[in-house]
């Protein structure tokens, strides 16, 4: 490998590391992106099944959603978003219940009819029967937030399956508020300017967002596999695993793992996304795909489709990661790897939301993305 004749070095062809090669290469730097999937995208691809036409999220739902005008503008000169809302059911005990929780939720569990104003005084009144003031743990917090009969049916059960621990060994400070809304509103996304579903697929977005003959993109290339052909000293983006690149030595960051099974049915389920609270389902979610594509009526329309059921599973090292375990124990951990990288590699930068240890949406690793590619084009000067 000739990695000396690039100027930057991006592992990684997720959406953070294309952002940052694409504004890289559009000011005439020459990128080497490593890829060790066999695809572009990371973790939003998509890819068309060839017979229902439907556009399947090989690694769960993505919805692109964003309150940043400069993250919208930016991202929809790739390729044309639909004008797709996410709304989401969750089921318990058999019946749909609209989430998060608003007036509807409320009335529906409660078999009452109350307004917005009666539904908050209600719920208020419901929370001190719990007679906690000062919760030790995320049930307590739960508790003392919406009372007993909603903490058990939306919450209780679904952070069990999701966590697999009680609740009650969670701490109380991963729960600071429940989203309720005391109005009819069921846009999942309440404070989203903009969102939608690129036309054309993520992976079509990503391609052409690396498109420049300026980035070569190696597929199924693990940065740890080449990493003595690359000189240490070279400027690289890396938005891989740290403790996988210096093969665990201080342990094993933690994080919750997802396991999805894809199915092709007789039946659709009516909306892209549906959440099971109930605990002798095991999976969380099933995602019908085809809802997303409000742009193709056919592909909505047609009879059936392909469900993908989400379970939630451990995460062993070398396996998925999804969800960081962000702990006190788990920064320092981290913190202590980004020290030993820094004697290491010192042009080596952490990005994305493995490099970084954090979850993000998609338009907050892009603004991540273009704050970092700023700051690198601005030295680079
Ligand atoms: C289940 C789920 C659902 C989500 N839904 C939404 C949603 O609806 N809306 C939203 O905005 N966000 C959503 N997100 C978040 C979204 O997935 C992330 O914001 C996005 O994937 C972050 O991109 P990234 O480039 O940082 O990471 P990734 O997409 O993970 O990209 C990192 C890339 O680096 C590669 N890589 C890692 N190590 C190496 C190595 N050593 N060598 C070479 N390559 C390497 C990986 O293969 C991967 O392709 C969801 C996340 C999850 C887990």
């Amino acid at each position: 490998m000739t990695a000396f004749k690039y100027d930057f070095i991006v592992v990684g062809a997720g959406i953070f590391g294309t952002v940052v090669a694409e504004q890289l290469a559009r000011n005439g730097k020459k990128i080497l992106a490593l890829e060790k999937r066999n695809h572009i995208a990371g973790n939003i691809y998509s890819y068309t099944d060839k017979s229902t036409g439907i556009e399947i999220h090989k690694y769960g739902s993505h919805i692109f959603h964003t309150e940043s005008d400069v993250v919208w503008n930016y991202i929809t000169n790739f390729g044309k978003f639909n004008d797709y809302i996410h709304t989401v059911d969750t089921r318990y005990n058999g019946k749909l219940y609209p989430m998060p929780i608003n007036v509807d939720t409320i009335n529906m569990l409660y078999g009452t009819d109350m307004t917005g104003e009666e539904a908050e005084k209600f719920l208020k009144s419901e929370a001190k029967k719990t007679g906690i003031t000062d919760p030790k743990n995320f049930e307590e917090k739960g508790l003392s937030l919406v009372g007993e009969k909603l903490y058990t049916a939306f919450l209780k059960n679904y952070t069990k399956k999701q966590w697999d621990t009680n609740p009650k060994n969670l701490p109380a400070d991963i729960l600071s508020r429940i989203p309720v809304r005391f109005s009819h509103n069921n846009r999942y996304f309440i404070t989203a300017k903009h969102q939608g579903i690129p036309e054309n697929g993520y992976t079509k977005l990503v391609g052409n967002m690396l498109s420049s003959d300026l980035i070569d993109i190696k597929l199924n290339t693990n940065f740890c596999d080449v990493a003595q052909e690359i000189p240490k000293t070279a400027t690289i983006i890396y938005c891989g695993q740290i403790d996988e690149l210096f093969d665990y030595k201080f342990g094993v960051l933690p994080y919750r793992s997802l396991r999805f099974e894809m199915k092709k049915t007789n039946n659709s389920q009516g909306q892209a996304v549906i959440n099971e609270a109930d605990y002798d389902i095991k999976y969380t979610r099933t995602h019908d795909y085809k809802y997303y594509q409000i742009h193709q009526p056919d592909i909505v329309k047609q009879h059936g489709s392909i469900l993908c059921r989400e379970y939630p599973a451990t995460y062993e090292k070398g396996g998925e990661a999804y969800y960081p375990i962000n702990t006190p124990e788990s920064e320092q951990l981290y913190q202590k790897y980004i020290k030993f990288a820094q004697k290491n590699y010192p042009n080596m930068i952490f990005g994305g939301r493995l490099g970084a240890y954090r979850y993000w949406d998609m338009d907050k690793a892009i603004e991540a993305a273009l704050k970092l590619s700023g700051q690198l084009l601005s030295h680079a000067h």
